[in-house]
């Protein structure tokens, strides 16, 4: 138990906490997604839209990435935004979009948590939980992911430190959920041209500092579809265990993310290349 209140030492160098730490499983976790393994040797790619919008749009876009060699439809429900007057999510009904999607697909679903009492009603309809950025020190929802089997999704703070990162890992982890996929998403620095930075240095040292498998979002990372294929590939050369990407049919017409969403012929490109990238760091690239 630490002992003092609000800070931890979590200034660098200091041990990892232990259940997060790489001694604690030298040989590393292998989290199942619906019977997807994430952490082994395949690198499973997860794609979809920011956000649930309406059925045609999910059906459509869920086809789309499958046919390309998608494992894993992502799609919020609950969205956080920004302002308030932006559009929020479907709800309960986006859920039930995204479980008719795993229907006709086979893919298998993550989406957003973004309060304790969203776990269960998502939980009863998706196969993975995402923790955003936002909210990866929103401890009582940390608590409550770790009370929950579903795997979770915990994707970086935006301002958070790789220290940070972890002990909110060890929040899951410490209330009994072992099935953690962690998510370099991109973090603030003064840098303007892009939306945020891609911490890409946070793939070799989350690799080396916990068992945890360790996925890359370069859609936010980035904020700029056009820059998502290169860092998609160099991601799956540094190490990553897997790629979250935004992808949309119709990304012009986007209620959310929509200039750093993928056309569906960009995502289908990216696949074939990250084939590639892969075979040369002695991978492959998971196919259902
Ligand atoms: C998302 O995946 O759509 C999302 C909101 O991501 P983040 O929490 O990384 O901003
Ligand atoms: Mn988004």
């Amino acid at each position: 138990m630490e002992t003092d209140s609000c800070n931890v030492d979590v200034t660098s160098g200091s041990k990892d906490p232990d259940l997060v730490s790489r001694s604690a499983r030298p040989e590393g976790t292998l989290v199942k997604v619906n019977g997807v393994e994430v952490g082994g040797e395949a690198i499973v790619v997860m794609a979809g839209p920011c956000a649930v919008e309406s059925e045609e749009q999910l059906a459509e876009t869920a086809r789309l990435v499958s046919s390309a060699g998608a494992t894993l439809l992502r799609g919020g429900a609950f969205k956080p935004r920004t302002s308030p007057y932006s559009f929020q999510g479907l709800g309960v009904e986006g859920l039930e979009m995204l479980a008719r999607a795993r229907e006709a697909t086979g893919l298998a679903v993550v989406s957003e948590v973004m309060d304790t009492r969203q776990v269960e009603t998502v939980a009863r309809y998706a196969d993975m939980l995402q923790i955003g950025s936002r909210n990866m020190q929103n401890f009582p929802l940390l608590k409550e992911a770790g009370n929950s089997s579903m795997p979770i999704l915990l994707k970086r703070g935006m301002m958070a430190t790789i220290d940070e990162y972890l002990h909110a890992a060890e929040y899951v982890l410490s209330h009994g959920n072992p099935n953690i996929i962690l998510c370099e998403r991109g973090i603030r620095t003064f840098e303007t041209s892009t939306r945020y930075t891609l911490d890409l240095n946070a793939i070799p040292i989350l690799k080396e500092r916990t068992h945890l498998p360790v996925i890359v979002d370069p859609s936010h990372g980035t904020g700029l579809r056009d820059l998502v294929p290169t860092m998609a590939k160099a991601s799956i050369a540094a190490g990553a265990d897997g790629l979250l990407m935004e992808v949309h049919h119709h990304p012009e017409e986007a209620l959310c993310d929509g200039s750093q969403s993928l056309f569906p012929e960009q995502f289908a490109t990216l696949m074939t290349d990250l084939e590639k990238i892969a075979a040369a760091v002695g991978r492959s690239i998971h196919k259902l």
